[in-house]
């Protein structure tokens, strides 16, 4: 125990530790191994900032009328090896059952290399977003590889990098081809053949934007309704490939576009969808590799015809060139996103799943376009062999022509749907059961000899199999009907055969990883991201076969491990937050903000207040928020700051008085996004509430809040929780996420429903995510988090997290201005720096000093937001008072740089500053020809001597590849040659 300071210390020892234990030694805290920062080093900071005690900071810092009076009521902490233990426990709780369920998810095998060198490796998964693309060139290739893999597979044009499920990326398809269309209708033909979960989703998203989803039989619908759009499921949920040509041509007569949910493993045999017209694929890449996990998290995709790309919702990454003509990659395109459209931006995606969708294309790229056709013409014949055997047995198929999935009648037939059933759970294995008496099956790239053996055993009942499998198998063939014959080819790309071997696969993901900078590398400072630790006993849980095996449409009978983990993480968040109850469904922050607000949305609609439509939004807000407000149909009007950067007491008011009768919601982040406790927070909150509106809090800062205060207490209504910020779920490179919500009381009997497992309120809105609890394989994360630290640990990481922030304003305010600072001129757990005075003195901008970081080996904090020509800074808990006065070390640094330029003593185009980032090509290079030296170029620091990361290319040229836009390897390999 060696960071808990004195007056913590001494209540541990009075209240919690058992005396024995601690007589004995035993205590082991995983506190100290989060909180970096020890004791000593705690104390050295606070004498800095003129303090006494680390609660002398706090009681400054936080206001404290909204100051928790009691400790977190959350179980005693435990060390990492006791929280596995008690995990293991939970899991073992759930029985792993062989699942044919389908439904657009599927068992896979995840190649052994990818497992440990992606799923199961930091340098993969705890990098941030790739906005700081010279030091991100391995993840943004690997997405690239994924947009060319979707591209060649649908047969479109363009593909983006990842969206958050099938089920999403039907509604983000919906919403683009409203957009897009040039028809006026207002109703979009949803096939009654798609997914339950996907239909579901479209019709909670339709509903706010005034849309009519018309769900029926595509051989019927006779376009007397006119539509906008139409989504497809190819092959149907129940299995069926048809022929949706004539379909397609008579939407296309009407103006209206065509969306496909495709399984991309079918595209390997079957015409692509692009080939016969349709405008938008979407669907999931789970069974590339991504371990089921009960529904997620995994990566789905979205792809459209070039015309589009300026509309295509989620993250794009094009290649460009750097200043030395070589092609690099970054994020394309990016005007049409949230962070700077708002609320005229395509769509509200901020984290998406790059971890997954880096898994899934480097399934691609092991396996090859022959290895992805054995799999596909594999789980095909298999499936072909199980329903030529069952017509055998006396079954009928309803799902012909079919490709892994058959639905399979049971009347008058052999045995009963229940006797079936019955004998399937004895043999651990589920089955899909449709109401009309029918079964489904689905195979996959699992699914062996003996288990069709099985299934047919399972149909035939008590019987022997009146054949064998020797004698039925060559008597089969396994084409497809002419018109679905794939003969396109694909994957025909270097990247994709290339690296078959395990050799060449890990040294090509080694190669990759060791471009991009990491947690492993050096701290990442992200205002308003949170980059703390993700320690490696949270992680381990999340490969565990209890947790990663299972379908999420598995009996609730069967998953009582996640269950219980779902009860004891929803109890301990609640507790956390101060609300009444939390849903789990939504799988990012965003979509956090999106189900919120239609839970208040539903709220006012139940009072017969629906025609409440307005959400106050503060100028400073993140770009996510008036996004998702605008999806849930409420208008957005704007609340300006004051010059503290305070949300402007008058300007609420008076908007909130002017819009009284409408008044939906306000939304707003506290601590403030200018890193700072407002002490008005509850006068808002009471504005608000005054005039009818409920009060959303955007919960992206409770880094700063835990133990410390409550957004349940302080007058939030709903709020949402960043798992992959506060509570330990590594970035992934920009996902996978998760965006629980909590709600008051009142909101309970909302939270959201979904189609095919039981869960959410009484009144509940329909489901946003395909997945009932969201992405549940990653929520061992948290819980192992919280149960680790306990209460104390949790109250201790804030306490830190607001020290270390403090700690860096106060060493960087001389020479970067501070811009906002609350209470006796404290900042919360990030601070805002400007640097619009280094501009005007020197024309020296943010991304100058963004990009020279860089040679200092450290990625850049949050860039420009809230506030156009500064950086925010969030140092977080986990880093040390060294790695600290490193980063500051380097600010300073550089401003001494930018005091050469000021003073005239250097270009003030051709210097350090504006030529960084340095590769080390340059460096190295014969034809030096700076009027500064090489040494001063990559090693500005000593301590660089000993560890030196080095930037795989130069600054790279954004308008040149938006201008030029390359979104797949051909265009890569064409700019290499
Ligand atoms: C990160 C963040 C969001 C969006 O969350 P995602 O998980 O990326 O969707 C919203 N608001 C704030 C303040 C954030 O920092």
């Amino acid at each position: 125990m060696v960071s808990l300071d004195s007056k913590t210390k001494q209540t541990t020892t009075k209240q919690q530790s058992s005396p024995v234990e601690e007589v004995l030694g035993l205590e082991d805290q995983f506190v100290n191994r989060h909180v970096d920062p020890t004791s000593e080093e705690i104390d050295q900071m606070l004498k800095a900032l003129g303090f006494s005690s680390l609660d002398a900071l706090i009681d400054e810092t936080v206001p404290s009328s909204i100051r928790l009076q009691k400790e977190l009521d959350l179980p005693k902490q435990k060390s990492e090896y006791e929280a596995l233990k008690q995990l293991r426990a939970i899991a073992s709780d759930n029985q792993v059952f062989r699942s044919f369920i389908g439904m657009g998810y599927y068992d896979c095998i995840t190649p052994a290399a990818i497992q440990r060198n992606i799923l199961e490796n930091p340098g993969w998964y705890t990098a941030y977003t790739p906005y700081q693309p010279e030091i991100a060139q391995g993840r943004l290739e690997a997405l690239l590889n994924f947009q060319t893999m979707i591209s060649d597979l649908t047969g479109l044009e363009i593909a983006n990098s990842s969206l958050l499920d099938e089920a999403t990326a039907a509604a983000e398809a919906m919403s683009m081809s409203v957009g897009v269309s040039k028809s006026k209708a207002t109703a979009f033909f949803v096939s009654e053949e798609c997914h339950p979960q996907t239909i579901e989703v479209l019709q909670t998203r339709a509903q706010p934007l005034g849309l009519e989803v018309i769900v029926g039989n595509h051989r019927e619908f006779d376009f007397s309704t006119p539509i906008f759009g139409a989504l497809l499921q190819y092959p149907t949920t129940e299995g069926k490939i048809c022929d949706y040509r004539e379909f397609v041509e008579k939407a296309h007569e009407q103006k209206a576009l065509v969306t496909v949910a495709a399984d991309p493993l079918s595209l390997a045999l079957l015409t692509p969808p692009g080939e016969w017209g349709a405008d938008i694929a979407v669907g999931s890449t789970q069974r590339f590799g991504v371990p089921l996990g009960y529904g997620g998290p995994h990566a789905a995709y979205f792809a459209t015809k070039e015309k589009y790309k300026r509309q295509l919702p989620g993250r794009l990454v094009g290649v460009s060139k750097d200043t030395q003509g070589k092609p690099a990659l970054r994020l394309a395109l990016q005007t049409r996103e949230q962070h700077i459209r708002r609320d005229r931006a395509t769509s509200n995606i901020c984290t998406a799943q790059v971890l997954l969708a880096v898994i899934a294309s480097m399934y691609g790229v092991y396996h090859g376009p022959g290895g992805i056709k054995r799999i596909a013409e594999k789980v095909h014949r298999l499936t072909v062999t199980l329903a030529e055997g069952l017509k055998r047995i006396g079954y009928t198929i309803a799902s012909e022509p079919y490709f892994d999935t058959l639905k399979i009648e049971t009347n008058n037939a052999p045995q009963t749907q229940q006797a079936i059933l019955q004998a399937a759970e004895e043999q651990q294995i589920n089955l899909r059961s449709y109401a009309d008496g029918a079964l489904g099956v689905s195979l996959d790239e699992a699914t062996t000899v003996e288990e069709v053996k099985i299934l047919l055993q399972l149909f035939a009942g008590t019987e022997t199999l009146p054949f064998s499998l020797e004698e039925l198998v060559p008597e089969l063939t396994f084409e497809f009907p002419e018109t679905f014959n794939r003969t396109s080819s694909y994957l025909t790309e270097a990247v994709f055969n290339r690296y078959h071997s395990e050799t060449k696969l890990v040294r090509y993901l080694n190669h990759l990883q060791s471009k991009d900078l990491s947690l492993t590398t050096s701290m990442i400072p992200l205002g308003s991201c949170t980059m703390k630790l993700n320690a490696a006993a949270e992680m381990y849980p999340v490969t565990w076969a209890e947790f990663g095996k299972i379908h999420p449409f598995a009996p609730k009978s069967q998953t009582k491990g996640y269950q219980t983990l779902f009860e004891q993480l929803e109890t301990w968040l609640s507790e956390i937050t101060g609300f009444a109850d939390i849903s789990l469904q939504p799988n990012a922050g965003a979509q956090g903000e999106y189900t919120g607000l239609l839970v208040i949305r539903q709220y006012h609609q139940t009072r017969g207040e629906g025609h409440r439509n307005i959400c106050l939004i503060p100028e400073s807000a993140h770009g996510t928020n008036p996004a998702s407000a605008v999806m849930c149909g409420m208008k957005v009007v704007p609340i300006q700051c004051n010059e503290r950067g305070d949300i402007d007491l008058d300007d609420l008011r008076t908007k909130a008085e002017k819009h009284s009768e409408n008044l939906a919601a306000l939304m707003v982040t506290y601590p403030s996004t200018h890193g700072v406790f407002e002490t008005e927070i509850q006068t808002i909150c009471e504005t608000v509430h005054q005039h009818g509106g409920q009060v959303y809090l955007d919960g992206a800062n409770m880094n700063a809040q835990l133990g410390l205060c409550r957004p349940g207490d302080y007058g939030a209504d709903v709020c949402h929780l960043n798992l992959h910020k506060t509570f330990c779920i590594p970035h992934g490179g920009g996902g996978p996420g998760m965006g629980p919500i909590g709600v008051q009381d009142h909101l309970k009997p909302f939270l959201p429903r979904h189609p095919v497992i039981e869960t959410g309120g009484e009144q509940a809105i329909g489901a946003v995510a395909a997945a009932p609890w969201g992405s549940p394989s990653i929520l061992p994360i948290s819980w192992m988090f919280i149960a680790m630290m306990g209460a104390k640990g949790l109250t201790h990481a804030s306490k830190v997290a607001i020290l270390n922030a403090n700690y860096m304003a106060h060493r960087l305010d001389e020479h970067y201005p501070v811009l906002y600072k609350g209470n006796a001129d404290l900042v919360a757990h990030e601070c805002i720096i400007d640097l619009r005075l280094v501009k005007k003195s020197a024309n020296i901008g943010v991304d100058d000093i963004a990009k020279r970081l860089m040679d200092f080996g450290f990625h850049a904090p949050t860039v420009s937001w809230p506030v156009a020509g500064t950086m925010m800074i969030e140092p977080t808990e986990s880093e040390s008072k060294e790695e600290l006065d490193r980063f500051c070390d380097a600010m300073i640094a550089i401003r001494k740089e930018i005091s050469a330029i000021e003073m005239g003593e250097v270009d003030p185009e051709n210097n350090v500053l504006k030529n960084a980032p340095h590769t080390h090509e340059m460096v190295i290079g014969d034809d030096w020809q700076r009027p500064y030296s090489r040494e001063k170029a990559a090693y500005p620091s000593d301590w660089l001597r000993d560890y030196k990361f080095w930037p795989s290319v130069g600054r790279i040229d954004n308008a040149f590849g938006d201008r030029n836009l390359v979104c797949s390897c051909v265009g890569m390999e064409a700019y290499t040659e």
